[in-house]
Parts: C-alpha cells; sequence; structure tokens
C-alpha cells in the first residue's frame, strides 16, 4: 500500500486553472525501434564519453562547493560553436543555459510572461509552449498556419499586430510539421510584435536556413533564439539548453532564474560534449540523407509526408491515426501521435530503424486500402 494513495488530486488545493490538465509526456515504452522523441539514434562516440566521464570526475572532487552560478565557461564555449556554425560573432554574455531549452523557455515566460500578460504560437507546434504559458499564467493565444502547416508571414503579422502578444514564439523547424519560417516572414513578425520574439530553433542544426541569430543586432530587445544540444548534439540525457540574445535579456534572465540552477556535473559534462561537436553533428549529414530517403519511400508507399528541415517528418493522410500508431506499434516500432488529426509523426532513425519504420509502413497502409 502506497501511503497517501487514497487522496486524489480533486481533493488538493490545486490552482483552479491547473485542474483537468494533462502533463506534456510521450509514452515510454519498450519497444525495438523507438522513432518518436526526435533524438539523435547515434550514441555518443567512446571518445566523447571517456571525455565527460573525466570531466565529471573532476567535476565531483569540487562537490561540496556550489557551481559557478553563472555558467560562464560554458556559455563561452556555446558562444564559441554558436559563432562557428551560424557565422555570426556571439559573445559570452549573449549566451545563456539551463536544464534543456524548455527551462530557457520557461525562464523567458517567468520574465516576459505572466499574469495578465500573453504568449502567442501559431499552431500546430510544440506543444511545451502552452503548457509553460499555463504554467506561468501566461495567457495563450492560439494562431493558425495554412492547412499545408506552412506559416502564412503577412497573415502571422497581422495577427501579431492584432492581439499585441508580450511573446511570439516561431518554432523554426516547427515541431512537430517540419518546416522552417523564411527570413522574410520572420522579419514580418518581428517587425509586428510589440514584445519578445522567441525562434525556438531546437532543430537549427538539420536546416539549410539560416539562424535568427542574425536578428539580434538589428532587433535587441525583441529577439530570442532558443537551441539545444538535445537534438543533433546527441545529449538528450545531459539536459542543456541555451539562447542567443543580446545581454540585457540575460540580464533579465537573472532575476527568475533558480540560483546554481546548472549543476557543476552538468557544466562539466556539456563543456566536455561540446568539444566533440565534429564528432556528433557529423550524423546530421547522415540523417538528412534519411530523412529525404523515408520521405521518398513514404510517397512511393502512397502517404503524404509534409515537407521537413529537421530530423523528424509529419505525414498523413490515416483515417484513424490513434489506430495506426497502434498498428506500428504491434510492429515494435514506436512513433508519435501528436494529436493532428490523420498524421503521425517519425522521428528519423539510423538506416535499420527507418528500414523497419518502412516495412511496417507498408503493412500499414495496405492493411488501411
Ligand atoms: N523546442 C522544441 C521545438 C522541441 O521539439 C523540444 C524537444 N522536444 C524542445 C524545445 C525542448 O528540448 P530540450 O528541453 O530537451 O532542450
Amino acid at each position: 500500500d502506497v501511503l497517501g494513495a487514497d487522496t486524489t488530486m480533486a481533493d488538493l488545493p490545486l490552482r483552479d486553472d491547473l485542474r483537468g490538465r494533462s502533463p506534456y509526456g510521450a509514452p515510454q515504452l519498450d519497444v525495438s525501434v523507438r522513432l518518436n522523441t526526435n533524438e539523435n539514434p547515434y550514441p555518443p562516440p567512446p571518445e566523447l564519453v571517456a571525455d565527460v566521464t573525466a570531466a565529471v570526475r573532476e567535476a565531483a572532487a569540487d562537490l561540496h562547493r556550489y557551481p559557478d552560478r553563472d555558467a560562464r565557461q560554458l556559455r563561452a564555449d556555446l558562444a564559441a560553436y554558436l559563432s562557428t556554425a551560424t557565422g555570426v560573432g556571439l559573445a559570452m554574455d549573449n549566451v545563456w543555459a539551463a536544464n534543456g531549452s524548455n527551462e530557457v523557455l520557461q525562464q523567458i515566460l517567468q520574465a516576459f510572461g505572466g499574469p495578465g500578460r500573453s504568449a502567442l504560437g501559431f499552431e500546430p507546434s510544440y506543444s511545451m509552449h502552452p503548457i509553460l504559458s499555463a504554467g506561468t499564467r501566461t495567457d495563450w493565444l492560439p494562431a493558425p498556419r495554412r492547412a499545408d502547416f506552412s506559416l502564412d508571414g503577412a497573415e502571422a503579422a497581422r495577427l501579431v499586430a492584432e492581439k499585441q502578444p508580450d511573446v511570439v514564439f516561431v518554432t523554426s523547424p516547427n515541431n512537430p510539421t517540419g518546416a522552417s519560417i523564411s527570413p522574410e516572414d520572420l522579419v514580418a513578425v518581428l517587425d509586428a510584435a510589440p514584445g519578445v520574439v522567441v525562434v525556438d530553433e531546437a532543430y537549427a542544426e538539420f536546416s539549410a536556413q539560416p539562424s535568427a541569430v542574425e536578428l539580434i543586432e538589428r532587433y535587441p530587445a525583441k529577439v530570442i533564439v532558443s537551441r539545444t544540444m538535445s537534438k543533433a548534439f546527441a545529449f538528450a540525457g545531459g539536459r542543456l539548453g541555451y539562447l542567443a540574445a543580446a545581454p540585457a535579456m540575460i540580464e533579465a534572465l537573472l532575476l527568475v532564474r533558480l540560483p546554481y540552477h546548472l549543476s557543476a556535473v552538468t557544466q562539466a559534462a556539456a563543456r566536455a560534449a561540446l568539444r566533440h561537436a565534429d564528432a556528433t553533428l557529423g550524423s546530421v549529414r547522415a540523417l538528412i540523407d534519411e530523412r529525404e530517403r523515408v520521405v521518398v519511400s513514404l510517397r512511393e508507399l502512397g502517404f503524404t509526408p509534409a515537407p521537413s528541415d529537421a530530423n523528424f517528418v509529419l505525414f498523413g493522410r490515416f483515417t484513424d491515426a490513434h489506430r495506426a500508431w497502434e498498428r506500428y506499434l504491434d510492429s515494435d516500432v514506436l512513433i508519435r501521435d501528436v494529436g493532428i488529426p490523420g498524421h503521425l509523426r517519425v522521428t528519423i532513425g539510423t538506416p535499420a530503424e527507418n528500414d523497419a519504420f518502412l516495412a511496417a509502413s507498408k503493412a500499414v497502409i495496405e492493411e488501411i486500402e
């Protein structure tokens, strides 16, 4: 018997606005092919594992002390990486880091959202944006995309101008649909926005589009670019997200962050992983090639995959997407039902995993027809 198990959430003095809500979470099931959470399918190389181990061992000798509250060395390393990756010169003071980009996004909402304020996003998009808004009591304003999930830049700018949100989320490439916003459309949204525009670039390494860090100089009081080591960097378990912005934006986030939020172990491990960026990011090219192969194969099978700039593909059409998701699971292939009618999302895996997914897809479409 579990102590206190007779008490349910309904018995708790929970905030009224949180009652009846569901927590974020994809099912984590024990299957042989896991293509549901947009991770990098390639495990870290042995040299990286050895370096992370050594760095954590060294950090362990100092665990009686709090870590560097401002994670300066890690931020300098991230700034160097991002400068090289984008060609835009960024300093340590332009970069902030936290436990996954989810924490970065939460801090942004704590500082720029909150009661009496609003955040707008173009749906379908990353479901944590409205969940983090709810947690910080920021009103969520859903805005539409076109039927093909692309963003209508003029309409987006018009809505932003009309609704005057304090925070706008632009996910590029967009999760779960895959495509990026064009630079012109992003500028149109920035020009219309009265507040902060968060460009969530969690999947940027998989995209050929320029990063929005190019716009920090032009819109220093507006643009925040959020990034993560969870996807291309193959570091999802390490929990390291970061952002690039004008230094004043980061000063604002210091007002809401928890002291010592990034453990010494996390900082050391992330720095070690960054030293192997060339090796981990080497998988990006292979994943893009596999993405193109999966898209072509899905189309040949009779599916309609949405164009993707990321390491996943949204595809349809199913009369009953959830039933189809279960059918994949019967084949030991776990993909994601993101709640878009008629569609499912698959993360690009290793060639063998993608073959297993495509074989299951063939069986699914034969069953449907
Ligand atoms: N933004 C987007 C668009 C994502 O898809 C994800 C991961 N699913 C995140 C942010 C958060 O990732 P993390 O907290 O692991 O950095």
